[in-house]
């Protein structure tokens, strides 16, 4: 039957056996996923022809009903999995089983580049595919045959997994694709039919096809042994995409695992939403948080594991960039319409205005979600937010419109608190704020430490008003956009004037310590004409000499730094030098005249504004000669 026309050999690509040592070494524990990777690979198969079908219904061929089915040779040591899908010719058998490129694997592979360690745990959320039927084959045979094609079209791979494949050209009778594995000793396991029904029923009773196996031989009395009874097939799953059906039929366990198929995920999802909406259109969405935030999280959206379109049942297309924007990239789940046309293409998708209303009802939806974590379940909430929180601050850039939900959602560090873990909400902030208070402080920096022993907050801690500590790559840049809660503006106390309204009593002698030290200002001010734009009396500082404030629009420094380490170019931009009149420091130079020596003490002031700020100090050796100077003098 399958007896090969021409055989060629072939080598893998160099990754692919490290890829695959990684994965039969770190998945041992978790060997049975080969299982369900092969049955959503066969499924996607499935889907894949019925939405060809819908086109080009001869595609189909004589066996219309698409399905997948599983045999268990106990004597051969085989475990088979066949689909009726699309099936593969020759090029794409050899691209996308005999390279990793088009595989979850490469992605896992990338992200283990430089000297991170191969995280066990970690594999599984790259959804590992193919080739984890390598974890418990010592040989894996895939014969294959293109929907469409003739019986002499069929291709056949052939590896034991250690360096090379073969593929040869075979007849086969039907198309669609067959993976045999020829189990290892060890897996032996896996070798007895309620074991494959047990997983299947595990990871995949909810997936859209029928799972078929054969029907085990009830016991019987009269044990006619010539009865050559003929194979019986039987379907051992649900086969009812599960979100279809009525939530009050669905377990949790069903939720679960359903969440596994799509995501490919190892673990638990966090939590759901499965809603069904009928008016002017009908749609049904289930949608997933996952408990862990995959590695590359920061940097890109899987589009192939994120959200499944399907139009009446039939799956179109992953289409998360069309239905979720950016910062929610982290959902996982099903959208399934009634009234896209089937043939709706991703241009198309762009432009339609039922999916831009789909898309709106995904974002509430998702965020009603969050927001339902938020007040019922702490602790879940807490790890999500420790997993997506950055993801979901991206929003208040990118969704103006849900601004407002999102800040809700967001949980910080601040002055007022104890312990590091503690997060607090804006609510939180808010409901804590004296009456005249009416700005929501909050300082950005490097990390926790730095935002903590910022000078700026001095006057803060001496006042006793809460800042929030925000130490976050992006902070700086979501807060660019985010510059009123609740009625109160967000401003950060590294920024322009901070008026904490001084104890009137104060406020007299204050003005005239001003006009009394301004020629020390004046002075100040052309000592340090290259640095500073100005040099003014700090309203901030209670016990540090000097610090650096910004105007307003500026971007924080720290930040600053960062981007011009990244090699972009920065326009030039200079801060204020704060000093505080009171510190002795100040009083001191008030008294130098010596040109020189003031010139000393004024670029030691604007330095270790520098240095308090977490910055690096443009001439550091001249900040040496500096000190030594200035210890001899007083030595
Ligand atoms: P993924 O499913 O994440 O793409 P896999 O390693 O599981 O990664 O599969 C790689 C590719 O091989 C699939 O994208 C698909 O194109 C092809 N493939 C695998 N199994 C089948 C199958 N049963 N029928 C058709 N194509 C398949
Ligand atoms: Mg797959």
């Amino acid at each position: 039957m399958t007896e090969a026309i021409k055989t060629e050999k072939h080598e893998f690509q160099a990754e692919v056996r490290e890829v695959l040592n990684l994965m039969i070494h770190s998945l041992y524990s978790n060997r049975e996923i080969f299982l369900r990777e092969l049955v959503s690979n066969a499924s996607d198969a499935c889907d894949k022809l019925r939405f060809e079908a819908l086109q080009d219904e001869k595609l189909l061929g004589s066996n219309p009903e698409l399905k997948i089915e599983i045999e268990v040779d106990e004597d051969a040591g085989h475990i088979i999995v066949r689909d009726n899908g699309i099936g593969m010719n020759k090029d794409e058998v050899i691209e996308n089983i005999g390279t990793i490129a088009r595989s979850g694997t490469r992605k896992f592979l990338e992200s283990m580049s430089g000297d991170q360690n191969p995280d066990a745990n970690l594999i599984g959320q790259f959804g590992v595919g193919f080739y984890s039927s390598f974890i418990v084959a010592d040989e894996v045979t895939l014969r294959s045959r293109p929907a469409g094609s003739g019986e002499s079209d069929g291709v056949q791979w052939q590896s034991d997994g250690s360096g090379e494949y073969t593929i040869s050209q075979i007849v086969l009778p039907s198309h669609g694709t067959e993976v045999t594995l020829h189990l290892r000793e060890d897996a032996s396991e896996f070798l007895t039919s309620w074991k494959v029904r047990s997983l299947i029923q595990k990871y995949s009773d909810h997936i859209g096809f029928p799972i078929c196996m054969i029907k085990q031989a009830e016991p019987s009395d009269d044990d006619d042994k010539d009865a050559e009874t003929a194979v019986e097939w039987e379907a051992v799953n649900q086969a009812s995409a599960l979100w279809t059906l009525p939530k009050t039929e669905i377990s949790g366990e069903d939720y679960q695992s359903f969440y596994k198929h799509v995501s490919h995920d190892f673990e638990d999802p966090l939590s759901w939403a499965h809603n069904r909406v009928e008016g002017s259109q009908n749609y049904t969405s289930l949608l997933y948080i996952p408990s862990r935030a995959p590695m590359d999280m920061m940097m890109q959206r899987d589009e192939r594991h994120g959200l499944r379109l399907y139009v009446k049942r039939v799956f179109i297309m992953d289409a998360a960039e069309q239905l979720l924007p950016h910062y929610l990239r982290f959902v996982r789940g099903v959208v399934d319409s009634d009234d896209l046309p089937l043939n709706v293409s991703r241009e198309l998708l762009q432009e339609n205005t039922l999916v831009k209303k789909i898309r709106s009802a995904v974002v509430k939806r998702s965020l009603d979600l969050i927001h339902r974590l938020a007040n019922k379940d702490v602790e879940k909430f807490n790890t999500f937010w420790d997993e997506f929180g950055n993801v979901l601050k991206e929003g208040l850039a990118e969704d103006t419109g849900n601004s407002e939900r999102i800040a809700k959602l967001l949980r910080f560090s601040t002055t007022a608190e104890t312990s590091a873990e503690q997060r607090v909400s804006l609510d939180d902030y808010v409901s804590r704020m004296p009456e005249d208070q009416e700005v929501i402080w909050y300082v950005t920096a490097e990390n926790r430490k730095a935002a903590e022993s910022s000078p700026h907050l001095e006057i803060f801690r001496k006042k006793g008003i809460e800042v929030l500590l925000m130490s976050d790559r992006i902070d700086e840049w979501v807060m660019g956009y985010f510059t009123e809660f609740d009625g109160k503006k967000l401003r950060s106390i590294a920024k322009g004037d901070v008026d904490l309204g001084a104890d009137d009593d104060n406020k007299d002698t204050e003005k005239e310590k001003d006009a009394e030290k301004d020629p020390l200002l004046k002075r100040l001010s052309d000592a340090l004409a290259d640095e500073v734009t100005e040099v003014r009396a700090s309203q901030r500082l209670t016990e540090s000499a000097s610090c650096l404030v910004l105007s307003e629009q500026e971007m924080a420094l720290h930040m600053r730094r960062m981007l011009e380490q990244a090699g972009q170019a920065m326009p030039d931009s200079k801060p204020v030098l704060e000093v505080n009149l009171d510190h002795q420091l100040l009083q001191q130079v008030s008294e130098i005249e010596a040109e020189d020596q003031f010139k000393d003490w004024a670029a030691l002031l604007f330095e270790q504004a520098v240095l308090a700020e977490g910055g690096q100090l443009e001439d550091p050796a001249g900040f040496v000669q500096r000190m030594n100077r200035l210890m001899l003098s007083a030595a």
